[in-house]
Protein backbone atom coordinates (compact mmCIF):
# COMPACT_ATOMS: atom_id res chain seq x y z
CA UNK A 1 0.00 0.00 0.00
CA UNK A 2 1.70 3.51 -1.15
CA UNK A 3 1.71 6.14 1.82
CA UNK A 4 -1.07 8.43 0.21
CA UNK A 5 -3.28 5.20 0.89
CA UNK A 6 -1.98 4.09 4.26
CA UNK A 7 -2.58 8.22 5.62
CA UNK A 8 -6.59 7.59 4.31
CA UNK A 9 -6.82 4.98 6.59
CA UNK A 10 -5.97 6.40 9.68
CA UNK A 11 -8.95 8.06 12.11
CA UNK A 12 -9.57 11.35 11.38
CA UNK A 13 -9.42 13.86 14.22
CA UNK A 14 -10.33 17.32 14.66
CA UNK A 15 -8.72 18.96 17.38
CA UNK A 16 -9.62 22.60 18.22
CA UNK A 17 -6.88 24.28 20.69
CA UNK A 18 -8.70 27.20 22.89
CA UNK A 19 -7.55 30.65 23.86
CA UNK A 20 -6.44 29.49 26.78
CA UNK A 21 -4.32 26.88 25.18
CA UNK A 22 -2.23 29.31 23.32
CA UNK A 23 -2.47 31.68 26.20
CA UNK A 24 2.10 32.27 25.69
CA UNK A 25 4.42 30.50 24.13
CA UNK A 26 4.78 27.81 27.32
CA UNK A 27 0.99 27.05 26.34
CA UNK A 28 1.83 26.52 22.55
CA UNK A 29 4.91 24.66 23.08
CA UNK A 30 2.18 22.28 24.85
CA UNK A 31 -0.06 22.24 22.04
CA UNK A 32 2.51 21.26 19.68
CA UNK A 33 3.33 18.22 21.77
CA UNK A 34 -0.01 17.10 21.43
CA UNK A 35 -0.23 17.60 18.08
CA UNK A 36 3.19 15.62 16.93
CA UNK A 37 1.74 12.65 19.44
CA UNK A 38 -1.59 12.62 17.72
CA UNK A 39 -0.37 12.59 14.65
CA UNK A 40 1.71 10.18 14.26
CA UNK A 41 -1.43 7.43 14.07
CA UNK A 42 -4.26 9.84 12.98
CA UNK A 43 -5.26 12.36 10.38
CA UNK A 44 -5.69 15.76 12.16
CA UNK A 45 -7.33 19.10 11.56
CA UNK A 46 -6.07 21.21 14.08
CA UNK A 47 -8.51 24.18 14.48
CA UNK A 48 -7.42 27.23 16.83
CA UNK A 49 -8.73 30.30 18.55
CA UNK A 50 -7.00 33.63 18.87
CA UNK A 51 -4.51 33.70 21.89
CA UNK A 52 -6.47 34.30 25.36
CA UNK A 53 -7.60 37.64 25.59
CA UNK A 54 -7.11 38.76 21.72
CA UNK A 55 -10.76 38.75 20.66
CA UNK A 56 -11.99 40.71 23.51
CA UNK A 57 -8.65 43.57 23.42
CA UNK A 58 -9.92 43.16 19.15
CA UNK A 59 -13.65 44.20 19.78
CA UNK A 60 -12.30 47.43 22.33
CA UNK A 61 -10.26 48.83 19.54
CA UNK A 62 -13.32 48.20 17.10
CA UNK A 63 -15.37 50.10 19.66
CA UNK A 64 -12.52 52.90 20.31
CA UNK A 65 -11.99 53.05 16.41
CA UNK A 66 -15.75 53.99 16.19
CA UNK A 67 -15.51 56.95 18.99
CA UNK A 68 -12.39 58.22 17.33
CA UNK A 69 -9.93 57.20 20.27
CA UNK A 70 -6.70 56.69 17.58
CA UNK A 71 -4.01 56.69 20.47
CA UNK A 72 -5.96 53.86 22.40
CA UNK A 73 -6.50 51.83 18.91
CA UNK A 74 -2.87 52.17 18.39
CA UNK A 75 -1.98 51.00 21.96
CA UNK A 76 -3.60 47.75 21.43
CA UNK A 77 -2.58 46.73 18.40
CA UNK A 78 1.05 47.51 19.77
CA UNK A 79 0.27 44.78 22.62
CA UNK A 80 -1.03 42.50 19.99
CA UNK A 81 2.32 42.85 18.29
CA UNK A 82 4.56 42.34 20.99
CA UNK A 83 2.53 38.96 21.94
CA UNK A 84 2.79 37.22 18.61
CA UNK A 85 5.98 38.44 18.00
CA UNK A 86 6.76 36.70 21.77
CA UNK A 87 5.71 33.70 20.96
CA UNK A 88 7.86 34.13 17.29
CA UNK A 89 10.99 34.61 18.58
CA UNK A 90 10.57 31.72 21.21
CA UNK A 91 9.43 28.88 19.35
CA UNK A 92 10.53 29.64 15.91
CA UNK A 93 14.16 28.92 15.25
CA UNK A 94 14.46 28.83 11.24
CA UNK A 95 15.38 32.26 10.10
CA UNK A 96 13.83 31.67 6.66
CA UNK A 97 10.35 30.63 8.44
CA UNK A 98 10.73 33.12 10.66
CA UNK A 99 11.03 35.87 8.11
CA UNK A 100 7.96 34.69 6.15
CA UNK A 101 5.98 34.32 9.49
CA UNK A 102 6.70 37.82 10.84
CA UNK A 103 5.95 39.14 7.23
CA UNK A 104 2.38 37.88 6.98
CA UNK A 105 1.28 38.70 10.97
CA UNK A 106 2.95 42.39 9.72
CA UNK A 107 0.24 42.44 6.86
CA UNK A 108 -2.91 41.05 8.71
CA UNK A 109 -1.81 43.27 11.60
CA UNK A 110 -1.58 46.23 9.06
CA UNK A 111 -4.72 45.28 7.73
CA UNK A 112 -6.31 45.61 11.07
CA UNK A 113 -5.52 48.68 11.74
CA UNK A 114 -6.50 50.01 7.90
CA UNK A 115 -10.14 48.48 9.36
CA UNK A 116 -10.05 50.85 12.29
CA UNK A 117 -9.06 53.69 10.48
CA UNK A 118 -11.90 53.42 8.44
CA UNK A 119 -14.00 53.05 11.03
CA UNK A 120 -12.85 55.91 12.85
CA UNK A 121 -13.18 57.75 9.68
CA UNK A 122 -16.86 57.00 9.34
CA UNK A 123 -17.44 56.35 13.01
CA UNK A 124 -19.40 54.01 12.48
CA UNK A 125 -18.75 50.74 12.98
CA UNK A 126 -20.76 48.13 10.70
CA UNK A 127 -21.26 44.69 11.99
CA UNK A 128 -19.36 43.62 8.98
CA UNK A 129 -16.02 45.28 10.10
CA UNK A 130 -17.00 44.16 13.55
CA UNK A 131 -16.41 40.87 12.44
CA UNK A 132 -13.27 41.45 9.93
CA UNK A 133 -11.57 43.66 13.27
CA UNK A 134 -12.68 40.64 15.76
CA UNK A 135 -11.49 37.57 13.17
CA UNK A 136 -7.78 39.05 13.14
CA UNK A 137 -6.55 36.82 16.31
CA UNK A 138 -7.67 33.48 14.77
CA UNK A 139 -6.31 35.23 11.24
CA UNK A 140 -2.72 35.73 13.63
CA UNK A 141 -2.67 31.89 15.86
CA UNK A 142 -3.42 30.07 12.92
CA UNK A 143 -0.14 30.81 10.89
CA UNK A 144 1.70 31.01 14.18
CA UNK A 145 0.40 27.36 15.53
CA UNK A 146 1.33 26.30 11.45
CA UNK A 147 4.75 27.52 12.07
CA UNK A 148 5.59 26.04 15.32
CA UNK A 149 4.61 22.71 14.39
CA UNK A 150 6.51 22.98 10.89
CA UNK A 151 9.67 23.97 13.36
CA UNK A 152 8.93 20.13 15.08
CA UNK A 153 8.70 18.49 11.88
CA UNK A 154 5.20 18.34 11.44
CA UNK A 155 4.07 19.46 8.23
CA UNK A 156 1.50 21.97 8.58
CA UNK A 157 -0.19 24.50 6.39
CA UNK A 158 -2.65 27.52 8.12
CA UNK A 159 -6.04 27.83 6.20
CA UNK A 160 -8.65 30.27 6.55
CA UNK A 161 -11.72 29.23 7.20
CA UNK A 162 -13.04 31.69 4.90
CA UNK A 163 -12.22 29.54 2.17
CA UNK A 164 -13.75 26.58 3.80
CA UNK A 165 -16.89 27.19 6.13
CA UNK A 166 -19.76 28.81 4.17
CA UNK A 167 -22.21 30.61 6.27
CA UNK A 168 -25.59 32.81 6.60
CA UNK A 169 -25.03 36.48 6.55
CA UNK A 170 -25.66 36.90 10.18
CA UNK A 171 -22.62 38.39 11.03
CA UNK A 172 -21.63 38.21 14.72
CA UNK A 173 -23.62 34.73 14.85
CA UNK A 174 -23.64 32.90 11.47
CA UNK A 175 -24.81 29.47 10.72
CA UNK A 176 -22.93 27.16 7.98
CA UNK A 177 -24.40 26.08 5.15
CA UNK A 178 -23.23 22.92 5.11
CA UNK A 179 -23.27 21.61 1.35
CA UNK A 180 -21.27 24.50 0.56
CA UNK A 181 -18.88 23.39 3.16
CA UNK A 182 -18.69 20.03 3.03
CA UNK A 183 -17.95 20.55 -0.62
CA UNK A 184 -15.37 22.76 0.13
CA UNK A 185 -13.87 20.56 2.82
CA UNK A 186 -13.47 17.79 0.45
CA UNK A 187 -11.73 19.58 -2.41
CA UNK A 188 -9.30 21.62 -0.10
CA UNK A 189 -8.70 19.72 2.82
CA UNK A 190 -8.65 15.83 1.88
CA UNK A 191 -5.95 16.27 -0.82
CA UNK A 192 -4.04 17.63 2.07
CA UNK A 193 -4.88 14.81 4.64
CA UNK A 194 -3.63 12.27 2.22
CA UNK A 195 -0.36 13.56 1.61
CA UNK A 196 -0.19 13.29 5.71
CA UNK A 197 -0.45 17.36 5.92
CA UNK A 198 -1.94 19.00 9.30
CA UNK A 199 -3.72 21.78 8.42
CA UNK A 200 -4.00 24.01 10.76
CA UNK A 201 -7.67 26.28 10.64
CA UNK A 202 -8.64 29.50 11.80
CA UNK A 203 -11.86 28.94 14.46
CA UNK A 204 -14.43 31.46 14.80
CA UNK A 205 -14.57 32.55 11.16
CA UNK A 206 -16.74 31.70 7.92
CA UNK A 207 -17.74 33.57 5.00
CA UNK A 208 -20.53 33.65 3.09
CA UNK A 209 -21.08 32.74 -0.19
CA UNK A 210 -20.08 35.84 -1.60
CA UNK A 211 -16.39 36.11 -0.01
CA UNK A 212 -17.49 38.47 2.61
CA UNK A 213 -16.34 37.05 6.39
CA UNK A 214 -18.67 36.12 8.94
CA UNK A 215 -18.02 35.20 12.76
CA UNK A 216 -19.48 32.34 14.11
CA UNK A 217 -20.47 34.38 17.75
CA UNK A 218 -18.24 34.40 20.76
CA UNK A 219 -16.47 31.30 21.44
CA UNK A 220 -16.98 30.02 18.34
CA UNK A 221 -14.06 28.18 17.36
CA UNK A 222 -15.57 24.66 19.32
CA UNK A 223 -18.57 25.37 16.52
CA UNK A 224 -16.21 25.63 13.69
CA UNK A 225 -14.60 22.58 15.40
CA UNK A 226 -17.91 20.55 14.98
CA UNK A 227 -19.03 21.97 11.39
CA UNK A 228 -15.12 20.68 10.26
CA UNK A 229 -16.12 17.89 12.17
CA UNK A 230 -19.47 17.25 10.36
CA UNK A 231 -18.36 18.33 6.92
CA UNK A 232 -15.41 15.93 6.87
CA UNK A 233 -17.65 13.29 8.81
CA UNK A 234 -14.51 12.59 11.15
CA UNK A 235 -14.08 10.12 13.81
CA UNK A 236 -13.72 12.17 16.15
CA UNK A 237 -13.90 15.92 17.41
CA UNK A 238 -11.71 16.91 21.24
CA UNK A 239 -11.67 20.21 22.12
CA UNK A 240 -8.73 20.71 24.21
CA UNK A 241 -9.06 23.81 27.19
CA UNK A 242 -7.60 24.59 30.46
CA UNK A 243 -9.61 22.32 32.59
CA UNK A 244 -10.22 18.02 33.00
CA UNK A 245 -13.22 17.77 30.63
CA UNK A 246 -17.18 18.78 30.99
CA UNK A 247 -18.01 19.50 34.68
CA UNK A 248 -20.65 19.56 36.93
CA UNK A 249 -20.68 23.02 37.26
CA UNK A 250 -18.56 25.95 36.44
CA UNK A 251 -15.16 25.23 38.64
CA UNK A 252 -15.05 29.07 38.67
CA UNK A 253 -18.57 29.02 41.11
CA UNK A 254 -18.41 25.99 42.47
CA UNK A 255 -15.15 24.35 44.22
CA UNK A 256 -16.20 21.27 44.57
CA UNK A 257 -17.34 20.39 40.62
CA UNK A 258 -16.03 17.10 39.41
CA UNK A 259 -15.33 15.76 35.72
CA UNK A 260 -18.11 14.31 34.07
CA UNK A 261 -16.34 10.69 32.82
CA UNK A 262 -19.22 10.37 29.99
CA UNK A 263 -22.24 12.58 28.79
CA UNK A 264 -24.84 12.28 26.10
CA UNK A 265 -24.88 14.65 23.17
CA UNK A 266 -28.22 15.98 24.58
CA UNK A 267 -27.35 16.48 28.00
CA UNK A 268 -23.95 18.47 26.91
CA UNK A 269 -25.98 20.38 24.30
CA UNK A 270 -28.13 21.10 27.21
CA UNK A 271 -25.44 22.62 29.25
CA UNK A 272 -23.42 24.67 26.54
CA UNK A 273 -27.18 26.16 25.41
CA UNK A 274 -28.03 26.60 29.27
CA UNK A 275 -24.14 28.81 29.46
CA UNK A 276 -21.20 26.42 30.71
CA UNK A 277 -18.72 28.36 28.69
CA UNK A 278 -16.25 25.35 27.95
CA UNK A 279 -18.31 25.04 24.54
CA UNK A 280 -20.04 27.25 22.61
CA UNK A 281 -24.05 26.68 22.79
CA UNK A 282 -24.49 25.48 19.33
CA UNK A 283 -21.57 23.31 19.08
CA UNK A 284 -23.11 19.80 19.61
CA UNK A 285 -25.72 20.55 16.99
CA UNK A 286 -23.04 18.84 14.08
CA UNK A 287 -21.92 16.05 15.62
CA UNK A 288 -24.99 15.00 17.08
CA UNK A 289 -26.64 15.19 13.44
CA UNK A 290 -23.56 12.84 12.28
CA UNK A 291 -23.53 11.14 15.89
CA UNK A 292 -19.90 11.62 15.92
CA UNK A 293 -18.30 11.77 20.11
CA UNK A 294 -16.13 14.53 21.00
CA UNK A 295 -14.19 14.87 23.66
CA UNK A 296 -13.21 17.52 26.13
CA UNK A 297 -9.37 17.54 27.43
CA UNK A 298 -7.09 19.61 29.03
CA UNK A 299 -4.21 20.45 27.27
CA UNK A 300 -2.10 20.92 31.02
CA UNK A 301 -3.19 17.53 31.94
CA UNK A 302 -2.96 15.10 28.67
CA UNK A 303 -3.15 12.02 29.95
CA UNK A 304 -5.93 12.42 31.80
CA UNK A 305 -9.35 11.21 30.22
CA UNK A 306 -11.41 14.32 30.06
CA UNK A 307 -15.25 13.92 29.11
CA UNK A 308 -16.40 11.64 26.06
CA UNK A 309 -19.80 13.17 24.67
CA UNK A 310 -20.86 10.22 23.28
CA UNK A 311 -24.46 10.12 20.90
CA UNK A 312 -26.59 7.92 24.15
CA UNK A 313 -24.25 8.81 27.08
CA UNK A 314 -23.82 6.07 30.04
CA UNK A 315 -27.24 4.98 30.88
CA UNK A 316 -28.11 6.40 34.25
CA UNK A 317 -30.85 8.73 34.80
CA UNK A 318 -30.65 11.66 36.74
CA UNK A 319 -29.05 15.05 37.47
CA UNK A 320 -25.58 15.05 35.84
CA UNK A 321 -24.57 19.25 35.88
CA UNK A 322 -25.70 22.73 36.56
CA UNK A 323 -25.22 25.84 34.77
CA UNK A 324 -25.67 29.58 35.57
CA UNK A 325 -25.91 32.58 33.28
CA UNK A 326 -25.75 36.03 34.62
CA UNK A 327 -25.79 37.99 31.82
CA UNK A 328 -29.77 37.25 31.58
CA UNK A 329 -33.20 40.01 32.35
CA UNK A 330 -35.79 38.85 32.99
CA UNK A 331 -38.96 40.82 31.11
CA UNK A 332 -42.14 40.79 32.23
CA UNK A 333 -46.00 41.30 30.46
CA UNK A 334 -48.19 41.56 32.84
CA UNK A 335 -51.65 43.22 33.66
CA UNK A 336 -55.34 41.70 34.55
CA UNK A 337 -56.69 42.32 31.27
CA UNK A 338 -54.00 39.19 29.91
CA UNK A 339 -56.66 36.51 30.94
CA UNK A 340 -58.62 35.05 28.26
CA UNK A 341 -55.99 37.46 25.54
CA UNK A 342 -54.29 35.17 23.91
CA UNK A 343 -53.17 37.87 21.07
CA UNK A 344 -51.20 38.95 24.08
CA UNK A 345 -48.93 36.12 24.12
CA UNK A 346 -48.87 35.86 20.61
CA UNK A 347 -47.67 39.46 19.86
CA UNK A 348 -45.18 38.91 22.89
CA UNK A 349 -43.71 35.95 21.24
CA UNK A 350 -43.35 37.83 18.00
CA UNK A 351 -42.00 40.62 18.86
CA UNK A 352 -39.15 38.80 20.74
CA UNK A 353 -38.20 37.22 17.73
CA UNK A 354 -38.21 40.40 15.31
CA UNK A 355 -35.74 42.39 17.64
CA UNK A 356 -34.17 38.44 17.55
CA UNK A 357 -34.18 38.59 21.36
CA UNK A 358 -33.16 34.75 22.17
CA UNK A 359 -35.24 33.23 24.33
CA UNK A 360 -33.91 31.48 27.25
CA UNK A 361 -36.95 30.89 29.70
CA UNK A 362 -40.46 31.34 29.67
CA UNK A 363 -42.61 31.30 32.37
CA UNK A 364 -46.26 32.16 32.70
CA UNK A 365 -48.53 32.26 35.79
CA UNK A 366 -51.56 30.02 35.73
CA UNK A 367 -53.99 33.64 36.37
CA UNK A 368 -52.54 34.39 33.46
CA UNK A 369 -51.82 37.64 34.69
CA UNK A 370 -48.30 37.63 33.38
CA UNK A 371 -45.52 36.08 31.49
CA UNK A 372 -41.84 36.12 31.86
CA UNK A 373 -39.06 36.32 29.36
CA UNK A 374 -35.76 35.49 30.30
CA UNK A 375 -33.13 36.50 27.65
CA UNK A 376 -29.98 38.07 27.25
CA UNK A 377 -29.32 41.72 28.92
CA UNK A 378 -27.93 42.52 25.63
CA UNK A 379 -31.25 42.31 24.50
CA UNK A 380 -33.50 43.68 27.47
CA UNK A 381 -33.42 47.19 26.88
CA UNK A 382 -34.34 46.62 22.90
CA UNK A 383 -36.92 43.91 23.48
CA UNK A 384 -39.04 46.13 26.23
CA UNK A 385 -38.76 49.40 23.87
CA UNK A 386 -40.14 47.03 20.90
CA UNK A 387 -43.16 45.21 23.19
CA UNK A 388 -44.03 48.42 24.84
CA UNK A 389 -44.33 50.48 20.83
CA UNK A 390 -46.26 47.12 19.83
CA UNK A 391 -48.96 47.45 22.49
CA UNK A 392 -49.02 51.32 22.52
CA UNK A 393 -50.14 50.55 18.76
CA UNK A 394 -52.07 47.52 19.20
CA UNK A 395 -56.05 47.98 19.90
CA UNK A 396 -55.44 45.67 22.53
CA UNK A 397 -53.00 47.34 24.79
CA UNK A 398 -54.46 47.85 27.34
CA UNK A 399 -54.48 44.44 28.25
CA UNK A 400 -50.44 44.37 28.94
CA UNK A 401 -50.54 47.39 30.84
CA UNK A 402 -47.20 47.00 32.49
CA UNK A 403 -43.91 45.97 30.23
CA UNK A 404 -41.18 45.81 33.02
CA UNK A 405 -37.44 44.16 33.08
CA UNK A 406 -35.27 43.13 35.88
CA UNK A 407 -31.66 43.13 35.12
CA UNK A 408 -30.50 41.30 38.63
CA UNK A 409 -31.35 38.52 38.02
CA UNK A 410 -29.75 34.65 37.04
CA UNK A 411 -31.07 31.90 35.45
CA UNK A 412 -29.37 28.51 36.82
CA UNK A 413 -30.55 25.06 34.59
CA UNK A 414 -30.45 21.59 36.30
CA UNK A 415 -29.89 19.35 33.54
CA UNK A 416 -29.89 15.53 33.45
CA UNK A 417 -31.65 12.54 31.93
CA UNK A 418 -35.25 11.90 32.07
CA UNK A 419 -35.78 13.94 35.17
CA UNK A 420 -39.51 14.23 34.89
CA UNK A 421 -41.29 12.42 37.24
CA UNK A 422 -38.09 11.89 39.45
CA UNK A 423 -37.26 13.94 42.48
CA UNK A 424 -35.09 16.31 41.02
CA UNK A 425 -38.13 19.35 40.97
CA UNK A 426 -38.46 18.62 44.59
CA UNK A 427 -35.18 18.35 45.69
CA UNK A 428 -33.98 21.26 44.02
CA UNK A 429 -36.54 23.60 45.24
CA UNK A 430 -36.27 21.77 49.04
CA UNK A 431 -32.11 22.85 49.01
CA UNK A 432 -32.85 25.97 47.67
CA UNK A 433 -35.35 26.90 50.67
CA UNK A 434 -32.84 25.51 53.14
CA UNK A 435 -30.22 28.21 52.09
CA UNK A 436 -33.34 30.72 52.32
CA UNK A 437 -33.35 31.67 48.35
CA UNK A 438 -36.14 33.22 46.67
CA UNK A 439 -37.15 32.09 43.48
CA UNK A 440 -38.69 34.17 40.81
CA UNK A 441 -39.19 32.20 38.30
CA UNK A 442 -39.43 28.33 36.86
CA UNK A 443 -39.27 26.39 33.84
CA UNK A 444 -39.35 22.68 33.26
CA UNK A 445 -38.04 21.45 29.71
CA UNK A 446 -40.87 19.15 28.29
CA UNK A 447 -37.46 17.17 27.18
CA UNK A 448 -37.34 16.28 30.54
CA UNK A 449 -33.62 17.41 30.32
CA UNK A 450 -33.60 20.10 31.78
CA UNK A 451 -35.08 22.61 34.76
CA UNK A 452 -34.47 25.83 34.55
CA UNK A 453 -35.39 28.70 37.48
CA UNK A 454 -34.37 32.24 37.86
CA UNK A 455 -33.22 34.02 41.14
CA UNK A 456 -31.78 37.16 42.41
CA UNK A 457 -28.27 37.63 41.23
CA UNK A 458 -26.90 38.07 44.14
CA UNK A 459 -27.65 34.70 45.18
CA UNK A 460 -26.75 32.51 42.38
CA UNK A 461 -23.63 31.03 43.54
CA UNK A 462 -25.11 30.13 46.63
CA UNK A 463 -28.01 28.41 44.84
CA UNK A 464 -25.48 26.60 42.58
CA UNK A 465 -23.62 24.78 45.50
CA UNK A 466 -26.71 24.15 47.52
CA UNK A 467 -28.71 22.17 44.49
CA UNK A 468 -24.98 20.92 43.40
CA UNK A 469 -24.80 19.46 47.04
CA UNK A 470 -28.08 18.36 47.24
CA UNK A 471 -27.17 15.65 44.46
CA UNK A 472 -24.07 14.62 45.41
CA UNK A 473 -22.41 16.02 42.21
CA UNK A 474 -19.27 16.78 43.72
CA UNK A 475 -18.51 13.20 45.17
CA UNK A 476 -16.95 10.40 43.44
CA UNK A 477 -19.01 7.89 44.13
CA UNK A 478 -21.95 9.78 42.80
CA UNK A 479 -20.01 9.95 39.02
CA UNK A 480 -21.72 8.67 35.89
CA UNK A 481 -18.88 6.32 35.18
CA UNK A 482 -19.83 4.23 31.75
CA UNK A 483 -20.93 0.39 32.79
CA UNK A 484 -17.92 -1.87 32.24
CA UNK A 485 -15.37 0.76 32.27
CA UNK A 486 -12.45 0.58 35.02
CA UNK A 487 -12.71 2.58 38.23
CA UNK A 488 -10.99 5.90 38.60
CA UNK A 489 -9.39 7.10 41.47
CA UNK A 490 -10.87 10.10 43.32
CA UNK A 491 -7.65 12.22 42.57
CA UNK A 492 -8.55 11.63 38.61
CA UNK A 493 -11.78 13.92 39.19
CA UNK A 494 -10.02 16.42 40.73
CA UNK A 495 -10.22 19.74 39.29
CA UNK A 496 -6.85 21.47 38.93
CA UNK A 497 -6.85 25.12 38.19
CA UNK A 498 -4.53 25.20 34.73
CA UNK A 499 -2.33 28.08 33.81
CA UNK A 500 -4.94 30.29 33.25
CA UNK A 501 -4.99 33.86 32.22
CA UNK A 502 -6.73 36.44 33.40
CA UNK A 503 -9.39 36.96 30.71
CA UNK A 504 -9.88 33.46 29.09
CA UNK A 505 -11.40 35.03 25.46
P1 LIG B 1 -11.19 27.93 25.63
O1 LIG B 1 -10.27 29.10 25.57
O2 LIG B 1 -10.46 26.63 25.71
O3 LIG B 1 -12.24 27.96 24.59
P2 LIG B 1 -13.14 28.80 27.60
O4 LIG B 1 -12.68 29.84 28.56
O5 LIG B 1 -14.02 29.26 26.49
O6 LIG B 1 -11.86 28.02 27.06
O7 LIG B 1 -13.89 27.63 28.37
C1 LIG B 1 -13.25 26.97 29.44
C2 LIG B 1 -13.78 27.50 30.76
O8 LIG B 1 -15.18 27.24 30.84
C3 LIG B 1 -13.22 26.81 31.98
O9 LIG B 1 -12.01 27.39 32.38
C4 LIG B 1 -14.32 26.97 33.01
O10 LIG B 1 -14.07 28.01 33.91
C5 LIG B 1 -15.55 27.37 32.19
N1 LIG B 1 -16.69 26.49 32.44
C6 LIG B 1 -17.95 26.92 32.67
N2 LIG B 1 -18.77 25.90 32.89
C7 LIG B 1 -18.03 24.77 32.79
C8 LIG B 1 -18.31 23.38 32.90
N3 LIG B 1 -19.54 22.93 33.16
N4 LIG B 1 -17.31 22.51 32.71
C9 LIG B 1 -16.06 22.94 32.44
N5 LIG B 1 -15.72 24.24 32.33
C10 LIG B 1 -16.70 25.16 32.50
N1 LIG C 1 -11.62 33.98 19.78
C1 LIG C 1 -13.06 33.88 19.74
C2 LIG C 1 -13.65 34.43 21.03
O1 LIG C 1 -12.92 34.78 21.93
C3 LIG C 1 -13.53 32.50 19.45
C4 LIG C 1 -13.14 31.44 20.46
O2 LIG C 1 -12.30 31.69 21.32
O3 LIG C 1 -13.69 30.36 20.39
O4 LIG C 1 -14.83 34.52 21.15
MG1 LIG D 1 -14.17 28.78 24.43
Amino acid sequence: MDVQSSNMKKPLRVMKFGGTSLGDPTCIRKVVEIVCDAARDSRLIVVVSAMSGVTNRLIEAAKHSEAGNRDAVRAIFENLRERHNAVVSTLIHSIPRRNRINRELKEIQEEGERLCQGTTCLRELTSRANDSISSLGERLSAPLVAAALAECGVDAEAISAMELVVTDSSHGCADPLMEHTRERCASRLLPLLRRGVVPVITGFIGATLAGVLTTLGRGGSDYSATILGEALEADEVVIWTDVNGLMTADPRSVPDATTIAEISHREAAELAHFGAKVLHPKSLRPVTRCAIPLSIRNTFAPERPGTRVTPTGPSKDGVKGLTAMSDVALVTVSGLGMIGAPEVLSHTFATTAAVRAGLLLISQSSSQNDICLVIPSSAAERLVQALRGEFAHDPAHEKAMHITFDPNVAMITVVGKHMRGSDAVGRTFAALDRKNINIVAIAQGSSESNISFVVPKMDAKAALNAVHQEFDLGAPHSRTIPVGSVAVSPAAWQYEPAQRTANAD
